[in-house]
C-alpha cells in the first residue's frame, strides 16, 4: 500500500478517541460491548460523537431517522452547484457482547482522517461529511442497518416504528424515551442528495487480508443476505404430568427448523445461522407454548439463499409455524469505477468481497456511489470480544481513507 504518511497528531487523536470509547457500553466480565439503539449507552456514544464534531468545528445535523451527520463545508450549497459531498463514517452501535472495532473504527477513523486532511492544509473543493449511523446491527429491534434503511425507504416508517425489542418496547417508544420524535421517520431525500460519494472504513470480518498480506483492502461487493423470524405455536403444560404423545411442544418445531437450516445451507453452499431464540413461558418444567427464532442466511448466490429459506419454511409448516421475512438485501456491488480508482490510488490494494451487510451497501442499493475500505483482522473473528486489529493497521486504514477523500473532494475531483 502507498499512502501519504499519517501526521503524528492525527494518529494521537485517533488513540485518544479510541481510549475515550473504551469504557462506553463495556461488559466488564467479557471485555465485549453492548451498545444498542436508543439506550443510555447509545445516547452516551451520540454525545461523544457530537462533542468530537464540535471540537473540530463541524456542523452537526440529524436526519429524519436520527443518524448524525457532521459537515466540513456547506452540503446544501454543494448540492445546488451539482457537486454533492464526500461522506465517510460508520456506526457506533454493536451486537450483544460485540467487539470494539466493528463500527467505531470507521467513525473515529473518519474523524482522524479529517484531522489528517486539515494537518496537510487540504481545502476541500466539495464538502466532507462524517456520519454516525444509528442501529446498524439491528441488535435491539431485529432489522440490520435500520438507520440507512429508513432514510432510503428500504424499511418503511410504519414498520420501523412498530418493531419491538425483547421487552416489547417499540422502536417508536424507544426513540421517544431517547428524546427523538418518531413521527419524523421516513425516506429523507434532502439528506441523501447531500451524499455524492460514501466511503466506509471497517474492520474486516474474515481473514482474507491476512492471507493476502495486506493491512488494508477495498471492498468489491456484499453477498445477498436476509433475516427471517420463525414462530412456532405450542401448548403450555406440565413437564411431569403431560404424556409425550399429548404434547404440543413449540420448541421441537424450532429445533427441527435450526437443524434444517444448517442442512440446507450445506447443500446450497450458503451460510445460515440461528443465533437468537425466545421461548414462552421459558420455564424448566413447562412445555413451550411458543418458540421463536431468527434465521440469518447469506451466500454468494441469492437464489441459493432463498432455497435455504424455502426448505426451512417446509419444515416449519409441519409444526404449523410461520416464517416471516424481516429483511432482504440483494447482492450489492460497490461502484466498480470507484473501487478501481481507490485500489489504484492506494498503490494496488487487494479488492475483496464480504458476507457482512453494511450501511454502505444500503446506500449503494439506493443508487449512491459507495465503497468500503477494510482493515486486516488477524483473528478473523467479528461480532465477538475477540475481534481485533492492530493499531498500526488501523492507522494504515485512516491514512488510506484520508487519501481517498483528498482524491474525491480535492481540486481534481
Ligand atoms: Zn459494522
Amino acid at each position: 500500500m502507498s499512502t501519504t504518511p499519517l501526521h503524528g497528531f492525527a494518529a494521537a487523536g485517533f488513540r485518544r478517541m479510541w481510549h475515550d470509547l473504551e469504557t462506553l457500553g463495556l461488559n466488564g466480565r467479557s471485555g465485549g460491548y453492548s451498545r444498542f439503539a436508543w439506550t443510555r449507552e447509545d445516547s452516551d456514544l451520540r454525545a461523544w460523537f457530537a462533542a468530537e464534531c464540535a471540537e473540530r468545528g463541524l456542523d452537526l445535523t440529524t436526519d429524519r431517522m436520527g443518524n448524525q451527520w457532521a459537515w466540513w463545508g456547506d452540503p446544501d450549497a454543494a448540492v445546488a452547484l451539482g457537486a454533492p459531498g464526500v461522506v465517510i463514517g460508520s456506526h457506533l452501535d454493536s451486537v450483544p457482547d460485540g467487539g470494539a472495532f466493528d463500527g467505531p473504527l470507521g467513525v473515529a477513523g473518519a474523524l482522524a482522517a479529517v484531522d489528517q486532511l486539515r494537518g496537510a492544509g487540504f481545502t476541500p473543493s466539495r464538502p466532507v461529511g462524517v456520519v454516525n449511523f444509528v442501529d446498524e446491527e439491528g441488535s435491539r429491534f431485529g432489522v440490520a442497518c435500520a438507520g440507512s434503511r429508513v432514510i432510503t425507504g428500504a424499511l418503511g416508517a410504519d414498520r420501523a416504528r412498530a418493531l419491538t425489542d425483547r421487552d416489547g418496547v417499540t422502536m417508536a417508544e424507544a426513540m421517544g424515551r431517547a428524546g427523538r420524535d418518531p413521527s419524523t421517520l421516513g425516506r429523507d431525500d434532502e439528506t441523501l442528495a447531500r451524499i455524492g460519494t460514501f466511503v466506509e472504513l471497517h474492520v474486516e470480518q474474515g481473514r482474507r487480508l491476512v492471507d493476502l498480506g495486506s493491512s488494508v483492502g477495498v471492498g468489491s461487493d456484499i453477498w445477498p443476505h436476509g433475516r427471517w423470524r420463525v414462530d412456532v405455536p405450542g401448548e403450555a403444560n406440565h413437564a411431569g404430568t403431560t404424556a409425550l404423545d399429548e404434547r404440543e411442544d413449540a420448541l421441537l418445531g424450532l429445533a427441527a427448523m435450526i437443524i434444517a437450516a444448517r442442512r440446507a445451507a450445506v447443500e446450497q453452499d450458503c451460510v445460515a445461522t440461528v443465533g437468537k431464540v425466545s421461548v414462552v413461558p421459558g420455564g424448566v418444567n413447562a412445555i413451550a407454548s411458543r418458540a421463536s427464532g431468527w434465521l440469518d442466511a447469506r451466500g454468494a448466490d441469492a437464489d441459493a439463499v432463498l432455497r435455504v429459506v424455502d426448505e426451512v419454511r417446509d419444515v416449519v409448516s409441519d409444526f404449523d409455524g410461520l416464517v416471516t421475512q424481516e429483511s432482504w438485501t440483494p447482492t450489492t456491488d460497490f461502484d466498480p469505477a470507484l473501487v478501481r480508482r481507490m485500489a489504484i490510488l492506494l498503490g494496488g490494494l487487494p479488492v475483496i468481497p464480504t458476507g457482512a451487510g453494511h450501511d454502505a451497501g444500503i446506500l449503494a442499493n439506493d443508487g449512491i456511489r459507495a465503497a468500503m475500505l477494510f482493515v486486516r483482522n488477524p483473528t478473523g473473528v467479528s461480532h465477538s470480544p475477540d475481534e481485533w486489529a492492530s493499531a498500526d493497521d488501523c492507522l494504515d486504514g485512516i491514512a488510506a481513507l484520508a487519501d481517498v477523500v483528498t482524491d474525491l473532494a480535492g481540486d481534481g475531483a
